[in-house]
């Protein structure tokens, strides 16, 4: 048996934070599935592979090797190997990251992994689809969402912690369009799940955000 929380909204809404602290304290495994689409574009970009290149992609997700990790209290990001934590994160990813999250083959392929990594155990998966498609009977469901003034705010912000170079209007756009590509896409779009409950934090500090879902979640168990 596994009890699952899916914890679904737009970029920078506060779900990386907010479920690794939710996480920690109702020990539950934290799935962060942005992060795995993050790392096949990265692996895209680096084997110099393009959009359109179906078989070299299937080869790229044949043996492609994610491997999600907390070491010393922090979430890390391995692929095939190798610590790409921050380098998943750069503008070079997100300019490319909507055109990989359409394809089918990728969507199937990280469906079946994140459908795999929550087997038999008590996960909190955060991504866009994760109530509708990947988990539709999840035990909970929260749609996490914030102004995307708000949102860009706090990516520059987690960006400067992280030494990454940014600039606000570069950020709030990047955001408004993966928002729209992720609303509009053919193949499990970011959308509210009907019975996920919703939880704006626009105004909200990180403890009143991760206190609220807590309180949802407990309610649940
Ligand atoms: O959450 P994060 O911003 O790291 O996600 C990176 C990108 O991965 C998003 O822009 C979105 O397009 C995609 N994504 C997705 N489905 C998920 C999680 C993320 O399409 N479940």
């Amino acid at each position: 048996m596994s009890f699952v929380v899916a914890i679904d909204g737009p970029a920078g809404s506060g779900k990386g934070t907010i479920t690794k602290l939710v996480g920690d304290k109702l020990n539950l495994i934290n799935i962060d599935t942005g992060a795995m689409f993050r790392c096949v574009t990265l692996d895209m970009l680096n084997k110099n592979i393009g959009i359109s290149e179906e078989q070299k992609i299937v080869d790229l997700l044949d043996k492609i090797d994610i491997d999600l990790r907390e070491e010393n209290n922090k979430q890390k990001v391995y692929l095939n190997g190798e610590d790409v934590t921050l380098e998943i994160r750069t503008q070079k990813v997100n300019n490319f990251i909507s055109p990989v999250c359409q394809l089918k083959i990728v969507r199937e392929k990280l469906l079946n992994l994140q459908r795999k990594l929550a087997e038999g155990k008590n996960v909190i998966m955060e991504g866009r689809d994760i109530g509708t498609t990947v988990f539709p009977n999840a035990d909970v469901k929260i749609y996490l969402d914030a102004t995307p003034e708000e949102r860009a705010t706090r990516r520059v912000k987690q960006n400067k912690e992280n030494n990454i170079e940014c600039s606000y209007e570069e950020i709030l756009n990047s955001i408004k369009s993966r928002d729209y590509q992720d609303s509009n896409r053919k193949i499990a779009p970011l959308k509210k799940a009907d019975d996920a409950v919703y939880v704006d934090s626009t105004n909200m500090s990180i403890e009143e955000v991760t206190n609220t879902i807590i309180d949802i979640i407990r309610k649940k168990q």
